[in-house]
């Protein structure tokens, strides 16, 4: 077993409450698990003495299913771990509400294209001898209320350093994806004799929220119920907040290395977070999984090599604009014909195609576009377009599931005028089909709440033209008319919420009527110009492997 996981070459513990390595393992909601994914991804590419830890999530997140009013209901995602790892003959106990709760774990082996591996430990509680409810700890990502949350977060973060210990890891440093572990600082003060400078020394903390409402808070009265040691108690009350525990607090108190996922998001994080120094380093996607296998092909063609060396990409000049076109045509009709198929619509490979995917939530304004239908139908008139969505909207988040309901309304409103689908039950695959075949990848967020995005980086990885709010990682990606297109003004200190709304708006309809729509119908090698600019200018950059050696330079070593 010992040589299996390599514990003692094992030197960097990620810890993740999602992880999206496979479609068929249900265990992320959205971007924090495909970014854990692509990390674990290209870790093990460029051969890092990773290991990863996360819960196993035997119920999923869920399966969204939409009826005809685009109503979504959630299903439970059952799936058997054992058809993808092996149950490790380890237990260790971690202490909940004065109970000892049994944790075992799964081992899934990620092998690379450089047969290189990373282990990822999946946490299971579902063992014999624990009560019925301690059982169903690990059962479902983000479901639950606050209590199953922080009996989840002692789970991850206590339980994953003790099954680290029972493997015999030697663990240099901690990487905690965003506050959800933060709590195995606490393990690692007790286990440094309360050392706090010792334990920063050993932590590497990464945020990905942009706004104070998001981030992970407990109320003091549970924390005091569920951990039930006073002293433990304490050290909470010291390092992650006098009133409440902020998970992110903690996290930013005990590590010495901390960043932000983008350049602007760093700036942000220090204004939220005053007194704190952050780092920043960009999100990037793992290439090879997100480039689509007609593009791969042209890659393997003119950059051999690309794989494992996307910097590669930037010579993606040498391949000639038509074999570019003719790839993303092959991409184009995959996923229109599948769209056809799952929605009934009649989409055509000659008609721009606009996609929108991701977590379904008020601020990603998945509606905008159709926020005055007279100028989106004069639009459709300069140049046919047609649109596919597709995204979950979280159980509990109303609002998000209204907008689904809203897109629904509009496909019936615009019916015979433009063709809309949505796509059920977003996920990797999906994703994957999405950000290789569409002409133009949407993206509206309402700033500055997109932390960085990461969809758009895959859209360009496949030479598929970013149209995007400029947030985020567009902030850095963005070069107007030459790697894609910006929606709104860059700054706007003394614009209100509601006028910064219309200049984007504004710059939305025009874009798409005065410059995309004339550029992809009548100056066909402009266009292509620009989706060779994105593989290019974009993907050699926003990759997951020129993440991770910054990970390497700036926080591990
Ligand atoms: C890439 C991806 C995301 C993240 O997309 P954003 O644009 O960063 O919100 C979410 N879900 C799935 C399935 C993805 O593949």
């Amino acid at each position: 077993m010992d040589n299996f996981i390599g514990s003692k070459k094992r030197k960097i513990a990620y810890f993740s409450m999602e992880i999206g390595l496979r479609c068929g393992m249900p265990t992320y909601s959205g971007g924090l698990g495909i970014l854990a994914g692509d990390t674990i991804r290209a870790s093990a590419d460029l051969g890092l003495p990773f290991i990863a830890v996360t819960l196993i999530n035997k119920r999923g997140y869920f399966i969204q299913k939409l009826d005809s009013e685009g109503r979504q209901t959630e299903h439970p995602h059952n799936w058997d771990p054992s058809d993808y790892m092996q149950s490790l003959p380890y237990e260790v106990t971690v202490n909940i509400q004065g109970k000892e709760v049994k944790v075992r774990s799964w081992l899934y082996v990620h092998h690379s294209l450089t047969e290189e591996t990373v282990p990822v430990l999946f946490l299971d509680t579902d063992i014999e001898g624990n009560s019925v409810e301690d059982r169903q700890i690990t059962d479902s990502l983000y479901g639950g209320d606050r209590r199953y949350r922080l009996k989840q977060e002692i789970i991850l973060g206590i339980g994953g350093v003790r099954m680290l210990r029972k493997l015999g890891c030697s663990i240099q440093k901690y990487h905690m994806n965003e506050g959800h572990s933060s709590l195995l600082t606490l393990e690692l003060l007790k286990e440094n004799d309360m050392n706090a400078s010792k334990v920063k020394e050993l932590c590497v903390f990464t945020t990905h929220t942009p706004i104070e409402s998001g981030h992970d808070v407990f109320s003091h009265d549970l924390v005091r119920e569920l951990v039930s040691q006073n002293s433990d108690f304490e050290i909470l009350k010291k390092y992650g907040g006098e009133h409440q525990l902020n998970m992110t607090l903690l996290g930013l108190n005990l590590s010495n290395y901390v960043n932000g996922v983008a350049k602007r998001h760093r700036q942000i994080s220090e204004k939220m977070f005053p007194g704190y120094k952050f780092s920043s380093i960009t999100n990037g996607v793992h290439s090879y999984t997100w480039v689509g296998p007609h593009m791969k092909e042209l890659y393997n063609k003119y950059l051999p090599c690309w794989a494992n060396e996307p910097e590669l990409l930037v010579r993606a000049r040498s391949i000639p604009d038509n074999e570019i076109l003719k790839a993303h045509r092959k991409a184009k009709k995959d996923l229109l014909d599948y769209v056809n198929k799952e929605c009934g619509t009649n989409m055509d490979c000659d008609t721009l195609t606009i996609g929108f995917a991701r977590r379904v939530t008020e601020y990603k304004r998945p509606t905008l576009i159709f926020s005055d239908l007279n100028r989106l139908r004069k639009v459709n008139e300069a140049g046919k377009i047609q649109l596919i969505f597709s995204g979950k909207a979280h159980p509990r988040d109303l609002m998000g599931k209204l907008l689904i309901e809203r897109i629904y309304g509009y496909m019936r409103e615009l019916k015979g005028e433009i063709e809309i689908a949505y796509i059920e039950n977003y996920n990797m695959d999906i994703s994957m089909k999405l950000v290789s075949g569409v002409d133009v990848w949407l993206n509206t967020p309402k700033k500055p709440l997109e932390a960085s995005g990461t969809s758009g980086m895959k859209a360009a990885h496949n030479g598929v033209v970013n149209f995007s709010v400029l947030d985020g990682w567009w902030i850095e990606g963005c070069v107007e008319g030459i790697t894609g297109y910006s929606i709104g003004p860059k700054l706007e200190a003394d614009k209100t919420p509601e006028q910064v709304e219309m200049m984007e708006l504004d710059d939305l309809y025009y874009k798409l009527e005065y410059i995309m729509i004339p550029t992809y119908y009548k100056r066909k090698d402009e266009w292509a110009k620009m989706m060779s600019n994105s593989i290019e200018m974009l993907s050699y950059y926003f990759n997951s492997h020129r993440m991770m050696l910054h990970y390497v330079t700036e926080a591990y070593l």
